[in-house]
């Protein structure tokens, strides 16, 4: 039976993308070797670096000025690497949901921290709106697209000071003005590649001013200079992000990846509020395009288990919420299809047919 991944990430990626990987692990470029083998020193590794950083620069239109770098450590890794970097004195993190909670918790440990804006109080159902961003921040720390909870902030906000993004679960779903932020980074199991290598854009200019004496490791200039080469990188998944760019750019773009995150939400959002037996768990202006969480009816509540073997049996995997939030998630990355969207919109009408 054909399979639909509403997985949250690690999750979905092109089917081309993993059989030409699945070749290029089994015989690199006709070497004899395997890429899992591979120096990453070999010279035909190279090419690969350099074309998945392009690729980056290209599909998010970075402008001059910032680097494309590319590290293990997962974005968790991020949420501490980013103050050791940037916090001089203060940072402001934006409450959005789990991770940017986590996020906020690590930059502690290098400074003071302000809570600017938190929806915490009401289960992070909707973004923190109409809150004031102190002008005398080191920078501000946002999380675009909240994956547990299901809310994402599709467009660049001005801030009056540095402003630093998590993109990790909806990067590459959308044009992003790259100028308006000081650092982007995002872990790449979701749209981009296989987990193993966090992808970070990041302004030049602004590196080298913590007041801190930083491992080398964590120092963003040792592998900017470096070109990611400083240590062994995650060579299968910087392959895999590759593959995945050069799919991106084939399909046509960001701006084509946002058309198709705009109709697959839009369709199953129109299910959700369509039929009787659910409802979406976030204000519908927050809504993601990327994790579509629902629950069911509170006079249904007892379906929800029959509800996930039913669709379980038709095909579908991953819907079942994080347990922060119960009820279904499914997740629409870029390499989910109307098709698979459909299949899932079939199954809830089928669903509420017998009940
Ligand atoms: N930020 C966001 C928005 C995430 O969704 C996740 C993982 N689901 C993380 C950070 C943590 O990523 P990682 O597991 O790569 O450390």
């Amino acid at each position: 039976m054909k399979k639909y991944n509403f997985n949250a990430g690690p999750s979905m990626l092109p089917r081309e993308v993993i059989e030409n990987t699945a070749k290029q692990i089994l015989d690199f470029n006709g070497s004899g070797l395997s890429l899992m083998e591979i120096s990453h020193r070999a010279k035909d590794f190279q090419p690969v670096v350099d074309e998945a950083e392009a690729l980056v620069k290209e599909l998010l239109n970075v402008p001059e000025g910032y680097s494309v770098i590319f590290l293990g450590g997962g974005a968790s890794l991020q949420f501490m690497q980013i103050p050791a970097n940037f916090l001089i004195k203060k940072a402001g993190y934006v409450n959005s949901g789990t991770w940017a909670k986590k996020a906020m918790k690590e930059a502690k440990l290098f400074g003071e921290v302000v809570e600017v804006a938190s929806s915490a109080d009401d289960n992070y159902t909707h973004l923190p709106h109409n809150y004031e961003i102190p002008a005398d921040l080191d920078y501000l720390h946002i999380c675009t697209n909240n994956t547990i909870f299901g809310t994402e902030l599709r467009e660049d906000i001005d801030a009056p000071v540095r402003l630093i993004a998590d993109m990790s679960s909806d990067i590459l779903s959308r044009p992003v003005d790259v100028s308006k932020y000081d650092a982007i980074y995002a872990g790449a199991q979701k749209n981009m590649s296989m987990a193993g290598v966090t992808v970070i854009i990041v302004k030049d200019d602004v590196l080298g001013k913590a007041p801190r004496e930083l491992p080398t490791m964590l120092d963003y200039r040792t592998h900017v200079e470096k070109g990611s080469m400083f240590n062994t990188p995650p060579v299968v998944p910087i392959y895999t992000l590759m593959e995945t760019l050069r799919w991106v750019k084939a399909q046509g773009g960001v701006k084509e990846m946002d058309r198709r995150a705009h109709e697959r939400a839009e369709a199953l959002y129109a299910e959700i509020d369509r039929n009787k037996l659910f409802r979406g768990t976030v204000a519908k202006e927050d809504r993601s395009l990327m994790n579509i969480c629902f629950v069911m009816n509170d006079e249904f509540k007892d379906l929800e288990k029959s509800f996930l073997d039913f669709a379980t049996e038709r095909g579908m995997v991953g819907i079942k919420g994080h347990r922060s939030v119960g009820g279904f998630r499914a997740s629409c990355y870029n390499a989910m299809t109307m098709e698979g969207v459909n299949a899932l919109i079939q199954t809830m009408k089928d669903f509420e047919a017998q009940h």
